[in-house]
Protein backbone atom coordinates (compact mmCIF):
# COMPACT_ATOMS: atom_id res chain seq x y z
CA UNK A 1 0.00 0.00 0.00
CA UNK A 2 1.04 3.09 -1.26
CA UNK A 3 1.78 5.81 1.69
CA UNK A 4 1.15 9.01 -0.40
CA UNK A 5 -2.43 8.69 -2.87
CA UNK A 6 -2.31 11.98 -5.29
CA UNK A 7 -5.74 12.34 -7.24
CA UNK A 8 -5.71 13.88 -10.79
CA UNK A 9 -8.09 13.70 -13.43
CA UNK A 10 -7.73 12.50 -17.23
CA UNK A 11 -6.96 14.91 -19.81
CA UNK A 12 -5.60 17.84 -19.00
CA UNK A 13 -4.84 18.15 -15.60
CA UNK A 14 -3.00 14.40 -15.75
CA UNK A 15 -1.05 15.68 -18.87
CA UNK A 16 0.12 19.47 -17.05
CA UNK A 17 0.54 18.09 -13.75
CA UNK A 18 3.30 15.01 -15.25
CA UNK A 19 5.98 17.42 -15.31
CA UNK A 20 5.34 19.25 -11.80
CA UNK A 21 5.38 15.54 -10.60
CA UNK A 22 8.21 14.54 -12.53
CA UNK A 23 10.21 17.84 -10.64
CA UNK A 24 9.35 15.79 -7.68
CA UNK A 25 10.85 12.62 -8.80
CA UNK A 26 7.64 10.63 -9.10
CA UNK A 27 6.43 9.41 -12.47
CA UNK A 28 3.13 7.01 -12.88
CA UNK A 29 3.96 3.66 -14.37
CA UNK A 30 0.80 4.28 -17.06
CA UNK A 31 -1.25 6.61 -19.00
CA UNK A 32 -4.55 6.93 -18.09
CA UNK A 33 -6.08 7.62 -21.64
CA UNK A 34 -4.34 3.76 -22.75
CA UNK A 35 -4.73 2.11 -19.27
CA UNK A 36 -8.32 1.14 -17.47
CA UNK A 37 -6.85 1.45 -14.46
CA UNK A 38 -7.75 3.99 -11.73
CA UNK A 39 -4.81 3.26 -9.17
CA UNK A 40 -1.83 3.92 -11.44
CA UNK A 41 1.56 2.54 -9.49
CA UNK A 42 4.42 4.83 -9.85
CA UNK A 43 8.41 4.84 -10.15
CA UNK A 44 7.77 5.02 -6.12
CA UNK A 45 6.43 2.35 -4.02
CA UNK A 46 5.56 4.72 -1.32
CA UNK A 47 3.35 7.19 -4.19
CA UNK A 48 0.03 6.18 -6.18
CA UNK A 49 -2.00 8.23 -8.47
CA UNK A 50 -5.82 7.83 -8.52
CA UNK A 51 -7.61 8.64 -11.73
CA UNK A 52 -11.12 10.42 -10.70
CA UNK A 53 -13.62 12.90 -12.18
CA UNK A 54 -12.30 16.07 -12.42
CA UNK A 55 -15.36 17.52 -10.07
CA UNK A 56 -14.48 14.36 -7.28
CA UNK A 57 -10.89 15.53 -6.75
CA UNK A 58 -11.86 18.11 -3.73
CA UNK A 59 -14.01 15.39 -2.49
CA UNK A 60 -11.66 12.30 -2.57
CA UNK A 61 -8.66 14.79 -0.63
CA UNK A 62 -11.50 16.56 1.65
CA UNK A 63 -12.30 12.81 3.45
CA UNK A 64 -8.63 11.72 3.14
CA UNK A 65 -8.90 9.11 0.77
CA UNK A 66 -6.60 10.75 -1.15
CA UNK A 67 -3.71 12.72 0.24
CA UNK A 68 -3.21 15.37 -1.94
CA UNK A 69 -5.11 16.32 -5.31
CA UNK A 70 -5.07 18.62 -8.57
CA UNK A 71 -8.35 20.64 -9.28
CA UNK A 72 -9.49 23.34 -10.98
CA UNK A 73 -10.06 26.65 -9.51
CA UNK A 74 -13.86 26.63 -10.99
CA UNK A 75 -13.99 22.76 -9.57
CA UNK A 76 -12.90 24.26 -5.97
CA UNK A 77 -15.26 26.86 -5.96
CA UNK A 78 -17.97 24.92 -6.52
CA UNK A 79 -16.82 22.51 -3.76
CA UNK A 80 -16.47 25.47 -1.20
CA UNK A 81 -12.72 24.26 -0.39
CA UNK A 82 -14.07 22.82 2.94
CA UNK A 83 -11.48 20.95 4.57
CA UNK A 84 -8.92 21.29 2.37
CA UNK A 85 -5.36 23.03 2.31
CA UNK A 86 -4.87 24.89 -1.06
CA UNK A 87 -0.78 25.60 -0.70
CA UNK A 88 -0.03 25.97 -4.41
CA UNK A 89 -1.40 27.91 -7.54
CA UNK A 90 0.24 25.82 -10.10
CA UNK A 91 -0.39 27.94 -13.22
CA UNK A 92 -1.87 24.79 -15.24
CA UNK A 93 -4.76 24.54 -17.22
CA UNK A 94 -5.11 27.85 -17.49
CA UNK A 95 -8.51 29.53 -18.95
CA UNK A 96 -11.53 32.16 -17.80
CA UNK A 97 -14.34 32.14 -16.58
CA UNK A 98 -16.84 34.06 -18.37
CA UNK A 99 -20.51 34.67 -18.98
CA UNK A 100 -21.50 34.37 -22.82
CA UNK A 101 -24.29 35.31 -25.11
CA UNK A 102 -25.66 34.33 -28.41
CA UNK A 103 -23.86 36.94 -31.23
CA UNK A 104 -26.69 39.61 -31.64
CA UNK A 105 -28.14 39.67 -27.97
CA UNK A 106 -28.91 42.31 -26.17
CA UNK A 107 -26.79 41.79 -22.57
CA UNK A 108 -26.39 45.25 -21.30
CA UNK A 109 -30.22 45.99 -22.54
CA UNK A 110 -30.81 42.98 -20.80
CA UNK A 111 -29.52 44.22 -17.68
CA UNK A 112 -30.80 47.76 -17.81
CA UNK A 113 -34.33 46.76 -18.19
CA UNK A 114 -34.09 44.46 -15.53
CA UNK A 115 -35.52 41.91 -17.81
CA UNK A 116 -34.98 38.17 -15.39
CA UNK A 117 -32.00 36.43 -17.22
CA UNK A 118 -31.80 32.51 -17.79
CA UNK A 119 -28.45 31.63 -17.21
CA UNK A 120 -27.11 27.98 -17.86
CA UNK A 121 -23.86 26.90 -16.49
CA UNK A 122 -22.34 23.59 -14.17
CA UNK A 123 -20.82 26.01 -12.18
CA UNK A 124 -23.90 27.51 -10.70
CA UNK A 125 -21.96 28.24 -7.10
CA UNK A 126 -19.95 30.44 -9.16
CA UNK A 127 -22.60 31.68 -11.43
CA UNK A 128 -25.19 32.91 -8.26
CA UNK A 129 -21.97 34.48 -6.56
CA UNK A 130 -20.88 36.60 -9.61
CA UNK A 131 -24.48 37.81 -10.09
CA UNK A 132 -25.39 38.01 -6.26
CA UNK A 133 -22.88 40.30 -6.15
CA UNK A 134 -24.09 42.59 -9.27
CA UNK A 135 -27.66 43.04 -7.52
CA UNK A 136 -28.72 41.03 -10.42
CA UNK A 137 -31.91 38.35 -10.06
CA UNK A 138 -30.96 35.31 -11.65
CA UNK A 139 -32.66 32.07 -12.63
CA UNK A 140 -30.20 29.49 -12.82
CA UNK A 141 -30.49 25.88 -14.63
CA UNK A 142 -27.94 23.36 -14.13
CA UNK A 143 -26.03 21.63 -16.67
CA UNK A 144 -23.49 18.90 -16.59
CA UNK A 145 -21.54 19.65 -19.81
CA UNK A 146 -22.13 21.16 -23.49
CA UNK A 147 -23.26 24.64 -21.97
CA UNK A 148 -22.47 26.28 -25.58
CA UNK A 149 -25.94 24.25 -26.18
CA UNK A 150 -28.36 25.74 -24.13
CA UNK A 151 -28.93 29.72 -25.75
CA UNK A 152 -28.74 28.20 -29.13
CA UNK A 153 -31.78 25.84 -28.13
CA UNK A 154 -33.38 28.79 -26.01
CA UNK A 155 -33.30 26.75 -23.02
CA UNK A 156 -31.13 29.69 -21.55
CA UNK A 157 -30.65 33.76 -22.32
CA UNK A 158 -26.40 32.89 -21.13
CA UNK A 159 -24.15 30.68 -19.94
CA UNK A 160 -21.14 30.86 -17.60
CA UNK A 161 -18.73 28.47 -18.80
CA UNK A 162 -14.84 28.25 -19.12
CA UNK A 163 -12.91 30.12 -22.29
CA UNK A 164 -9.55 28.87 -23.11
CA UNK A 165 -9.30 29.87 -27.36
CA UNK A 166 -12.49 30.84 -27.58
CA UNK A 167 -12.77 28.87 -30.66
CA UNK A 168 -15.59 26.50 -29.38
CA UNK A 169 -17.90 30.00 -28.22
CA UNK A 170 -16.78 31.01 -31.89
CA UNK A 171 -17.75 28.08 -33.70
CA UNK A 172 -21.35 27.75 -32.01
CA UNK A 173 -22.03 31.79 -32.81
CA UNK A 174 -21.46 32.79 -28.91
CA UNK A 175 -19.52 36.12 -27.34
CA UNK A 176 -17.98 36.21 -24.35
CA UNK A 177 -20.06 39.36 -22.59
CA UNK A 178 -18.13 39.53 -19.42
CA UNK A 179 -15.15 38.00 -17.53
CA UNK A 180 -15.61 36.57 -14.47
CA UNK A 181 -12.15 35.43 -13.06
CA UNK A 182 -9.16 33.58 -14.32
CA UNK A 183 -9.44 29.72 -13.52
CA UNK A 184 -5.89 27.94 -13.09
CA UNK A 185 -5.57 24.70 -10.99
CA UNK A 186 -4.49 24.19 -8.13
CA UNK A 187 -2.61 21.52 -5.63
CA UNK A 188 -5.00 20.94 -2.80
CA UNK A 189 -3.88 18.78 0.65
CA UNK A 190 -5.68 17.09 3.58
CA UNK A 191 -4.80 19.05 6.36
CA UNK A 192 -4.31 16.01 8.08
CA UNK A 193 -2.11 13.75 5.89
CA UNK A 194 -0.01 16.94 5.78
CA UNK A 195 0.77 16.16 9.02
CA UNK A 196 0.95 12.85 9.92
CA UNK A 197 2.64 12.54 6.38
CA UNK A 198 5.03 15.45 6.68
CA UNK A 199 7.89 13.91 5.38
CA UNK A 200 6.65 12.23 2.30
CA UNK A 201 4.58 15.54 1.43
CA UNK A 202 6.89 17.88 2.41
CA UNK A 203 9.35 17.35 -0.19
CA UNK A 204 6.94 16.92 -2.44
CA UNK A 205 5.47 20.62 -2.23
CA UNK A 206 8.54 21.66 -2.12
CA UNK A 207 9.78 20.28 -5.86
CA UNK A 208 6.23 21.40 -6.98
CA UNK A 209 6.72 24.92 -5.45
CA UNK A 210 10.23 24.91 -7.34
CA UNK A 211 9.03 23.28 -10.33
CA UNK A 212 6.49 26.47 -10.55
CA UNK A 213 8.95 28.61 -9.66
CA UNK A 214 11.30 27.66 -12.43
CA UNK A 215 8.57 28.03 -15.41
CA UNK A 216 7.27 31.06 -14.56
CA UNK A 217 11.34 32.41 -14.74
CA UNK A 218 11.61 30.70 -18.25
CA UNK A 219 8.64 32.57 -19.78
P1 LIG B 1 -15.46 16.01 -16.77
O1 LIG B 1 -14.70 15.63 -18.01
O2 LIG B 1 -15.27 15.08 -15.62
O3 LIG B 1 -16.87 16.39 -17.02
P2 LIG B 1 -14.24 18.55 -17.02
O4 LIG B 1 -14.80 18.66 -18.37
O5 LIG B 1 -14.35 19.74 -16.12
O6 LIG B 1 -14.78 17.32 -16.20
P3 LIG B 1 -11.62 18.74 -18.05
O7 LIG B 1 -12.19 19.21 -19.35
O8 LIG B 1 -10.50 17.77 -18.05
O9 LIG B 1 -12.72 18.12 -17.14
O10 LIG B 1 -11.19 20.03 -17.26
C1 LIG B 1 -10.47 19.91 -16.07
C2 LIG B 1 -10.13 21.30 -15.60
O11 LIG B 1 -9.37 21.97 -16.59
C3 LIG B 1 -11.35 22.19 -15.34
O12 LIG B 1 -11.83 22.00 -14.05
C4 LIG B 1 -10.76 23.56 -15.56
O13 LIG B 1 -10.10 24.02 -14.39
C5 LIG B 1 -9.74 23.33 -16.66
N1 LIG B 1 -10.33 23.61 -17.97
C6 LIG B 1 -11.54 23.33 -18.41
N2 LIG B 1 -11.73 23.73 -19.66
C7 LIG B 1 -10.59 24.30 -20.04
C8 LIG B 1 -10.14 24.90 -21.23
N3 LIG B 1 -10.92 25.04 -22.29
N4 LIG B 1 -8.86 25.31 -21.27
C9 LIG B 1 -8.06 25.18 -20.22
N5 LIG B 1 -8.44 24.63 -19.06
C10 LIG B 1 -9.68 24.20 -18.96
MG1 LIG C 1 -14.25 18.91 -20.35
Amino acid sequence: MATLTIALSKGRIFDETLPLLAAAGIVPAEDPETSRKLILSTNRPDVAVVIVRAADVPTYVQYGAADAGVAGKDVLLEHGGLGLYQPLDLEIAACRMVVATKRGFDWAGAIQRGARIRVATKYVETAREHFGAKGMHVDLIKLYGSMELAPLMGLADVIVDLVASGNTLKANDLVAVEEIMPISARLIVNPAALKLKRDVMQPLLDAMIGAVAARRREQ
